[in-house]
């Protein structure tokens, strides 16, 4: 196992990406070193309830957290894509960003109505990604019994955001 500090270690802080004034949180070097992975991945895992069905990821870095989180627990996963990815049936929901909208899709049929399911990113920042994949889960008839990020940005209402629902993150960034 590896402290918090040792694990914060793998994640580089990107001035001015990918706009000026924006301090991007770089987890790729997390993701490349086989122990930082596995310690991340485990710590995901310990956040989940019992009787999760489904891991539900969002694109693109929640889609490999997800995937490995999903195989850890021996449950499948469903990706929660950008629009047009998606061949059909879907369904999508469009929410506010602070600049225009983006919406996000879901392959209908691949959540069973009922579906107990832990909605996973690597970074929560203001929450509007993870509220959508949340709302749009439940609009197919999941319950959402928790989200849970590698990485919370403090600071950017991410938390308020995501009232009422039970949020876990590995890691706290200021
Ligand atoms: P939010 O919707 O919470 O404002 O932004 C979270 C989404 O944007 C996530 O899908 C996340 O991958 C991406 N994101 C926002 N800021 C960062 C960052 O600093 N680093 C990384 N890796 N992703 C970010």
């Amino acid at each position: 196992t590896m402290s918090d500090a040792e694990l914060s270690g793998f994640v580089r802080d990107v001035p001015d990406y990918p706009n000026d004034g924006i301090m991007f949180k770089d987890i790729t070097g997390l993701l490349v070193d086989p122990k930082a992975l596995s310690e991340a991945v485990e710590r995901l895992a310990a956040l989940v309830p019992d009787d999760v069905d489904l891991v539900s990821g969002m694109e693109a870095r929640g889609f490999i957290v997800g995937a490995a989180l999903a195989f850890r627990l021996g449950v499948g996963f469903v990706p929660v894509r950008k629009a047009g990815k998606l061949p059909p049936p879907t369904r999508s929901l469009t929410y506010g960003l602070e600049y225009g909208e983006a919406t996000v899709e879901i392959r209908e049929g691949t959540v069973p109505a009922g579906a107990r399911v832990m909605l996973v990113d690597d970074v929560l920042a203001t929450g509007g990604t993870a509220a959508a994949g949340a709302e749009l889960l439940e609009q197919l008839g999941a319950e959402v019994v928790g989200l849970a990020f590698l990485l919370e940005l403090e600071g950017l209402g991410g938390r308020e955001r995501l009232a009422g629902r039970s949020v876990s993150t590995v890691l706290l960034a200021g």
